[in-house]
């Protein structure tokens, strides 16, 4: 394409850098630009609106329209043709712009003598910087090449951004990546921390948005994505044959870097005057937005393949980012818009905390987190585009908050508050050896919950009595493909040796529901929580439930094994499981190898049918341990994963507590030994409750331990009890708030 069959886009660019590169203040700079594009493109009006705050847009620089209402218009997100382009993340192009939908009439601005409309939007990366937008009296819609040219300037605007070239006293944009801010996430496992931000993919910073040649520009593209398409291949070669998630993701990477229309797009916008990376990252940019809009989870998934492809693309053709994990910081806080459970591993425990901008609280990462313990923030959205590199961050994982950059007097509450937490830990080290010992004299045995070796050095420390509660399945969830017999017999029996002889209860796989192995084909299940999973896939498939099972004999060979299956709906589906378990503990004798010194089979009780068993099951099971997380979403028929109403119903309702009672009762009745083990033992309020209505047997995770059992030895069970009774008799839906004040007049000081 020769420069007259381009009209003036490269030019402008060309002249844009020019201008940009003028001595000035961002005012002036703004002022200029406007009247440079209004100018070369023959438009009437062109302006720019940039975000004052998340949710308002502010008219910056116009030529055209009314000066006075620079600094003046504002707009709400979504509101106007303006508030609309930022909003769609789109273009709109229209010539009859008073009579187009969502059109708002600001009189400030003299607008009214223009007819034609095209705002384009200035974003980064799915960052939303403001709006571009040129006007004009005659009613025309302007071309496609005028709106891909507008595009391609507002791209460059962002960059600019970027690098700060408009930051002033007077630009909403000033300061961006320096004043602080707080992102109210949600919480995906407990826990405060301070450090600073850990990009897990960094930014790649694009400093010549504007090509000087766009021969040149266009070899080093082509250079960049044979590159890409070489380490791709080789990436695909060396993947395991097994291994179909992998190969799948690289497949599609193959695809998007063999992608003839992905290359033509790119090289149009070099054409039009931008750099390589500046026309990589504008693909990335659309591929973002579109993101953000797309429902469909399958496209979702292959628009985020894109813009990791993306990604590599731009490390290739600045050589930046390459060196990842060289730069980590002092307390490093990772921060990133996702991450699988095999990277969260691999940084392991050196991470003080986790922001993602999405996950869920079920995700394997979450659930990694949480067996490393390591606090999570989920949902903190655009804290990846925010954020950089070592810039100060606190999260907040009980209220799932974030400060990024934050004030000094923020800062200081924070650290009292860690403070004030490791104080509580010190103190718990203190009573690690005593039993959690009430005043009157009941002993509730306090066990942990675990699921990676990692967990296990906390057996020790924590002051747990044991493992309660083993998931087996975050082995399978942390890797490509089905460990094989040999390694989980393995890991089991160096499980058991760190244990060093304290019991471990191992629950087998659970997987189904929010836990999807990699390699498993995932089932498009309407209810998934209440679909195939657990025991049911490990009874309809008996194949790797029984290779478990082996696994675990031969691991405990000669000590004692501890086996539960997990949600376990009614009678025949536990005398079925135990059943397999005896026919592989029959075969295994046959062979001549040895047996496990004891066995004991419980039940998961997580579904309310479960609780009204005949009484045979109570009597054949060896223990029973309540899925408290997984038996309140049933009881409450409120979905454990859904945000807007996990939360909704209190555990300490009293038609639960009465219900729970109900179960130990059952238990005590045929003696079978009871524990609950869902995240709720582990909160000190719930615990000391659970324990009065006659539990006697918790698990939780290890890092609460102090905190129940010192709140534990500082109370009457038996006087907890009558409150309990009483507030019931009361009638009120939750015990709640009468525990909660009972508990500030009754509990001695923590010794
Ligand atoms: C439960 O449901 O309470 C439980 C402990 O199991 P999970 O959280 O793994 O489903
Ligand atoms: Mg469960």
């Amino acid at each position: 394409m020769t420069d007259s069959q381009q009209p003036g886009s490269r030019k402008l660019l060309k002249r844009l850098r020019a201008t940009l590169a003028e001595p000035g203040e961002g005012q002036e700079r703004l002022d200029r630009i406007t009247s440079l594009i209004a100018g070369e493109l023959g438009a009437d009006v062109c302006s720019i609106y940039l975000f004052r705050d998340s949710d308002t847009l502010e008219l910056c620089a116009t030529e055209g329209l009314k000066q006075e209402a620079v600094h003046q218009t504002r707009m709400r997100l979504g509101e106007g043709l303006v508030g609309r382009v930022a909003l769609r993340t789109s273009p709109i192009n229209t010539a009859d712009a008073p009579s187009e939908r969502g059109f708002r009439y600001m009189a400030e601005t003299g607008e009214e003598r223009y007819s034609a409309f095209l705002g384009v939007p200035i974003q980064r990366l799915g960052e939303r910087l403001g709006v571009l937008v040129m006007q004009g009296r005659e009613a025309k819609a302007y071309s496609d090449d005028e709106v891909y040219g507008l595009e391609v300037v507002a791209m460059v605007l962002a960059e600019m951004a970027e690098l700060g070239v408009f930051q002033s006293s007077a630009d909403p944009a000033a300061h961006r990546h320096k004043q602080p801010v707080m992102f109210r996430g949600t919480s995906g496992q407990d826990g405060a921390a301070e450090g600073r931000v850990y990009l897990h993919e960094p930014r790649v910073l694009v400093t010549n948005p504007i090509a000087d040649d766009s021969e040149v520009e266009r070899l080093r593209l082509r250079e960049a994505v044979d590159k890409l398409r070489y380490s791709v291949d080789e990436m695909l070669s060396s993947a395991p044959l097994g291994d179909g998630e992998q190969r799948n993701v690289l497949e599609a990477y193959r695809m998007f870097a063999n992608s003839k229309g992905w290359l033509k797009r790119m090289e149009q916008d070099i054409e039009r005057g931008l750099s390589a990376e500046a026309a990589v990252e504008k693909e990335q940019s659309s591929a973002r937005a579109r993101m953000e809009q797309v429902p469909d989870a399958y496209l979702r998934e292959r628009l985020q393949d894109l813009d990791d492809i993306s990604n590599r693309l731009l490390r290739l053709l600045t050589g930046q980012g390459q060196d990842d994990g060289s730069e980590m910081p002092e307390h490093p806080v990772l921060v990133a818009r996702n991450i699988g459970p095999g990277e969260l591993l691999a940084y392991g425990r050196k991470l003080r905390a986790i922001v993602l901008e999405d996950g869920s609280v079920g995700s394997h990462a979450a659930i990694v987190a949480r067996a490393l313990a390591i606090p999570l923030v989920i949902h903190a959205r655009r804290i990846t585009t925010e954020a950089l590199n070592g810039d100060k961050v606190l999260v907040d994982g009980d209220h799932g908050i974030v400060h990024l950059r934050p004030e000094d007097s923020v800062a200081h509450a924070f650290e009292d508050k860690i403070a004030m937490r490791a104080k509580a830990v010190e103190r718990y080290s203190s009573i690690r050896d005593l039993p959690a010992t009430d005043k009157s004299g009941t002993t509730i045995a306090l066990h942990m919950n675990a699921g990676l070796m990692a967990d296990l050095p906390s057996l020790p420390s924590s002051g747990a009595e044991g493992v309660g509660l083993f998931r087996t399945e975050l082995q399978f969830l942390v890797r490509n493909s089905v460990p094989r017999r040999g390694e989980l017999a393995a890991l089991y029996s160096r499980v058991l040796d760190a244990a060093q002889g304290k019991r471990v209860v191992f629950r087998t796989l659970d997987i189904g529901s929010d836990k999807v192995l990699p390699y498993m084909k995932p089932q498009d299940e309407p209810n998934p929580a209440m679909g195939w999973r657990a025991i049911r896939v490990g009874l309809d498939k008996p194949g790797v439930m029984r290779m478990q099972l082996q696994a675990l004999i031969r691991a405990s060979s000669g000590r004692p094994l501890s086996v539960m299956f997990p949600f376990v709906a009614q009678l025949s589906e536990f005398t079925e499981a135990r059943d397999r378990l005896m026919r592989e503990i029959d075969r295994e004798d046959r062979l001549g190898r040895p047996l496990p010194e004891s066995v004991e089979v419980g039940a998961m009780l997580e579904t309310p049918s479960l609780a009204y068993a005949p009484e045979i099951f109570f009597e054949q099971a060896d223990f029973i341990s309540i899925g408290g997380n997984d038996l309140k979403q049933f009881f409450f028929a409120a979905d454990r994963e859904n945000e807007r109403v996990r939360n909704r119903y209190d555990c300490l309702n009293v038609s639960f507590l009465s219900f729970l009672e109900w179960i130990n009762m059952r238990c005590v009745n045929t003696g079978t030994p009871v524990s609950f083990c869902g995240e709720d033992a582990g909160r000190p309020l719930e615990a000391v409750c659970f324990a009065a209505i006659g539990l006697r047997s918790l698990s939780m995770r290890p890092a609460s331990i102090g905190a129940v059992k010192s709140l534990l030895r500082r109370i009457d069970l038996s006087e907890l009890r009558h409150v309990i009774e009483k507030a019931r008799h009361d009638g009120h839906q939750s015990v709640r708030p009468v525990v909660e004040s009972w508990l500030l007049d009754n509990t001695d000081p923590e010794s």
